[in-house]
């Protein structure tokens, strides 16, 4: 298995692989770049097949993370954390400590969080032995869900990307096709509501379209037809590639913006919806609210920022995304490229600036009160 010449390499600043005997854990973790800040990203357990797809996982994720924390303007940089194992028969607490002490082991150069396979309450196990963790914060008015402000963004960009394109100064009478009714989705099409939005929703769980039809006037369309309906905007907000050959041709939305993960199917569906006119709204700027908000809670854990930090300073970075955006449809515009090459531009431009600036903290010994290091 190559590393330094994978596909998926990319100059990451570090790659460590770990294995434990007595527990069975086999993780990799991924630092791609801390330019900006330590590298913050999720810790996934899946039973990959073989440890090329781990680590080419760990390191697609964790290149993903710098490119969304430079756009998010956050001090992160970016990395990823991968447990080989299936999550429901392979995990133990004592699986969780000794991935707390790999954690620790690197000393703050990376933070993790949860992520497929792993719960907050794994997270806290981890934490028996590292401080680098985040996104567990309780105290939150949701209990450290990152998902109420993923759906605040996501609708701040809906927003701009109405004003940019349409000429639209509200959203009375927009009209909105949501494809997943979830964490995410169901408050975004609350947020719509709100602002005077017509909706058309599509969810597999049935329950989810009900209570969106009852409490808020939202049409129920079935699952295939979400793509093809007369409306203003698309909002992917279920799994990814809803962009892809099958569909692409049927849109008559003129803008997609919705909270879902990698919606491109390929590169190539981004170039044609930007020759086809469709203001494509790149995912991971759009989402960028729940990493945001797990930064701001990482923060709240060191003692000189406090709640009442959290919650202002929260909203006025998550509503900075709509300004990152526009920057991004200008130049877009301006230089006729796709917007999703337009924000890995912008992103490179603002890590590669940044000098390496992150400095190890001081490992906390196992069991000893835990300090955590501040975020700048
Ligand atoms: P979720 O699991 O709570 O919701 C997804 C919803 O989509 C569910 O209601 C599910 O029933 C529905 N769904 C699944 N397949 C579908 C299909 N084929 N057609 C219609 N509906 C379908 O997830 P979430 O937390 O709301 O996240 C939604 C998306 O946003 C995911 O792609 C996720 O990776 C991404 N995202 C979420 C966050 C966050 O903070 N939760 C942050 C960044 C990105």
């Amino acid at each position: 298995m190559s590393v330094f010449s994978h596909r998926e390499f990319d100059n990451h600043q570090q790659v460590a692989f770990f294995k434990d005997k007595k527990t069975g854990l086999k993780a990799i973790i991924a630092v791609h770049n801390t330019n900006l800040g330590p590298a913050l990203g999720g810790c996934r357990m899946w039973p990959y097949a073989t440890d090329e797809e781990a680590l080419t996982d760990v390191l697609r994720l964790s290149r993903g993370m710098t490119y969304k924390s430079a756009l998010a303007n956050l001090k992160l940089g970016g990395g990823k954390a991968v447990i080989i194992g299936d999550p429901h028969s392979q995990k133990s607490d004592e699986l969780l400590y000794a991935m707390g002490d790999f954690i620790q082991g690197l000393g703050g150069r990376y933070i993790t969080a949860e992520d497929s396979g792993t719960s907050v309450a794994d997270i806290l196990k981890m934490g028996h032995r590292t401080s680098h963790i985040s996104g567990v914060d309780s105290a939150t008015e949701h209990g450290g869900d990152p998902s109420p402000s993923t759906a605040y963004g996501v609708f701040i960009s809906l927003r701009e990307a109405v004003t940019y394109r349409l000429g639209r100064a509200n959203l009375e009478g927009l009209k909105v096709a949501i494809q997943g009714l979830g964490n995410v989705g169901y408050r975004l099409a609350e947020y719509l509501y709100k602002a005077g939005a017509e909706l058309y929703v599509t969810d597999i769980v049935q329950a989810n379209v009900d209570r969106a039809v009852r409490e808020l006037n939202a049409t129920a369309v079935a699952g295939d037809k979400i793509f093809a309906l007369d409306v203003d905007v698309f909002a992917p907000c279920a799994l990814g590639a809803a962009i892809n050959d099958q569909t692409i041709d049927q849109l008559k939305a003129s803008i997609v913006a919705g909270a879902a993960n990698n919606q491109l199917a390929t590169s190539a569906h981004g170039r044609r919806l930007h020759d086809q006119g469709v203001l494509y709204t790149p995912d991971y700027v759009v989402n960028a609210g729940g990493i945001i908000d797990v930064y701001y809670q990482r923060k709240m854990l060191s003692a000189d920022y406090g709640a009442e930090n959290y919650a202002t300073d929260l909203s006025a970075k998550v509503e900075g995304i709509g300004a990152t955006l526009k920057e991004i449809f200008v130049r877009s515009e301006a230089e006729n490229i796709p917007t999703f090459v337009i924000a890995d531009r912008v992103a490179e431009e603002r890590f590669n600036k940044a000098s390496n600036h992150w400095q190890p903290t001081k490992p906390n010994a196992p069991g000893a009160t835990q300090s955590y290091s501040k975020l700048a």
